[in-house]
């Protein structure tokens, strides 16, 4: 059962994601343990800013802010029930979403004590004071790329957005992995395109450099239909290797079976 030499999963939804599975966080964890995983850390899509989606989306995006103690309070129970079998870490996917800057260092300061791990990633595009997610749908995703002038014009979109989140003030609070960096190619099957804006990809991974910030190698692609790879992929990941960004494995399982997913691939070897 063992899965070769990687040890931590550091990206795990729960049951309080309202587009995840309703598996008990029992069930994550004692997959994780199961495949010889030493640590993991519970990452749920920290409740977004007011007034960026509907409220009919904000719900489908993350944790409702009347949840975030009780999903903190449950994984304190665990940390304890698991005690001694594998360390448990709290912590918080944080979406960047570009002029929400203040209102996400609030939330942040509302909830960073608690926080021992983390994520920031970007799902979510400003295009002409609107925003947009870019993962949920490969229709909304061609929609998006046709209103800002093709495929590459969204990468470029979305690799400038990255930067803007890595350089982002976002507190003392601000996690220090940047989430699936190459999420974008969720579709890329369905919109293919082979993105070779270097400077751009350099000056994203610089700026990780720079700030010792980790990157999320993100086993999730590898699970979607039109992705059918990890992020990073490509010339991101040829970069992160050139300037060795610490990388750290995540599989996003949004269901406990996906704890750990891929790992046994060994993919960084
Ligand atoms: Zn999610
Ligand atoms: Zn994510």
């Amino acid at each position: 059962m063992l899965k070769g030499k990687i040890k931590r999963d550091g990206h795990i939804h729960s049951p309080y994601c309202p587009h995840g599975t309703k598996d008990k966080m029992e069930s994550y964890i004692e997959t994780a343990i199961a495949q010889g995983l030493e640590e993991i850390t519970f990452t749920e899509h920290m409740p977004l800013p007011d007034g960026v989606l509907t409220s009919r989306l904000q719900k489908e995006c993350g944790l409702v802010p009347q949840e975030v103690q009780s999903y903190f309070r449950e994984i304190d129970l665990m940390k304890e029930k698991y005690k001694g079998q594998i360390k448990i870490n709290k912590g918080l996917e944080v979406d960047y979403i570009e002029g929400y800057e203040e209102e996400t260092k609030s939330l942040l300061n509302l909830y960073g004590e608690e926080l021992e791990d983390g994520l920031l990633s970007v799902h979510i595009l400003k295009v002409e004071k609107q925003y947009y997610c870019i993962d949920m749908s490969q229709d909304d995703f061609g929609l998006l790329a046709e209103l800002i002038g093709g495929v590459e014009k969204l990468y470029d979109r979305y690799f400038e957005t990255l930067l803007k989140a890595i350089q982002a003030d976002l507190g003392v609070f601000k996690p220090k992995r940047i989430g699936h960096p190459t999420i974008v190619r969720i579709f890329n099957l369905k919109y293919p395109l082979d993105y070779k804006n270097r400077v751009l990809l350099e000056e994203v991974v610089k700026a990780i450099k720079d700030r010792n910030y980790q990157v999320d190698f993100n086993t999730a692609g590898l699970r979607k239909p039109f992705c059918n790879e990890p992020y990073p992929s490509g010339l991101f990941l040829e970069l992160s290797k050139k300037y060795e960004l610490q990388m750290v494995y995540g599989s996003d399982a949004h269901a406990a079976s996906d704890v750990g997913s891929a790992f046994e691939l060994n993919l960084l070897r």
